[in-house]
């Protein structure tokens, strides 16, 4: 890394599930490919909510009310550490929780969308419903319609594009210093993300339990959890 002090680097930050996985939420590819014993195309695709839009509702309604038991954990404040004592700072998630809001970090890019906030399906605009009564297995109607319309979860689905993708890539080009944390590198295009950050002269780290597929493409690869890898690196980034 040059000799610019890290508090003036631009640094990015992408973080997937594995950054949540010692709260408590389960990952996505480390169970053999099954979210939480569904198989992907049955809970989050656009034509799993077509054809059994119940299921789909009731797989969400579960991941939405299990915010309320999972706390942050070392790594998610951990970067809130970073972002506090750096003056650019742009974080990137494909997690669909909280974590990250609730560990202190603001301004989060969720590229997949949020547990959180359900979205019309007739005006596509979103809202936080997280009161008692939203978090039943009850289907859910908007209150921005003059006439009520059914509400859906407000998650990118496989096939779907992901949401602040021009924010994203602005950032991503324009970094210094690239951090991925806990992501398999299977799930495109954040697993690209990597390769523009190279291809612009950005240092590019990963911290992951194990090495996913991509991890050829970053220069400085640190192989364990999150919780426990993350907190010492950030230090020693704040110290240089
Ligand atoms: P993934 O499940 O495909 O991969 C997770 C990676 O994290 C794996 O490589 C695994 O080895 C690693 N990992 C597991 N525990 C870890 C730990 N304690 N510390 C560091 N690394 C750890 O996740 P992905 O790449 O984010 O892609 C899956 C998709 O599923 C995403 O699009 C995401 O939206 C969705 N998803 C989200 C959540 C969530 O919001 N918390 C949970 C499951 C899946």
């Amino acid at each position: 890394m040059d000799k610019t002090s890290v508090s003036q680097k631009r640094i990015v930050v992408l973080t997937g599930a594995g950054v949540s996985a010692e709260s408590g939420v389960r990952t996505f590819r480390d169970n053999n490919g099954l979210w939480e014993d569904h198989a992907v195309e049955d809970v989050a695709t656009p034509g799993a909510w077509r054809k059994n839009a119940g299921l789909v509702w009731r797989f969400y309604q579960a991941r939405r009310r299990q915010l309320l038991e999972v706390k942050p954990n070392d790594a998610h404040i951990a970067l809130a550490r970073l972002q506090a004592n750096v003056e650019h700072f742009t974080l990137i998630t494909q997690n669909v929780d909280d974590l990250h809001e609730r560990g202190g970090c603001t301004e989060v890019h969720h590229m997949h969308g949020q547990l959180r906030t359900l979205r019309c399906e007739a005006s596509g605009q979103s809202e936080v419903r997280m009161d008692g009564l939203d978090l039943t297995d009850e289907f859910l109607t908007c209150t921005c319609c003059e006439q009520p319309s059914r509400l859906r979860p407000d998650i990118v689905w496989f096939g779907e594009m992901p949401m602040k993708m021009a924010e994203i890539y602005d950032a991503v080009e324009a970094c210094d210093l690239f951090i991925v944390v806990g992501s398999s590198g299977h799930v495109y295009p954040a697993a690209n993300l990597v390769h523009i950050a190279n291809q612009n002269g950005a240092n590019t780290v990963l911290v992951n339990l194990e090495h996913p597929i991509n991890s050829e493409a970053f220069e400085e690869v640190h192989i364990g959890k999150a919780g426990e890898v993350l907190p010492s690196l950030v230090e020693k980034l704040i110290a240089k």
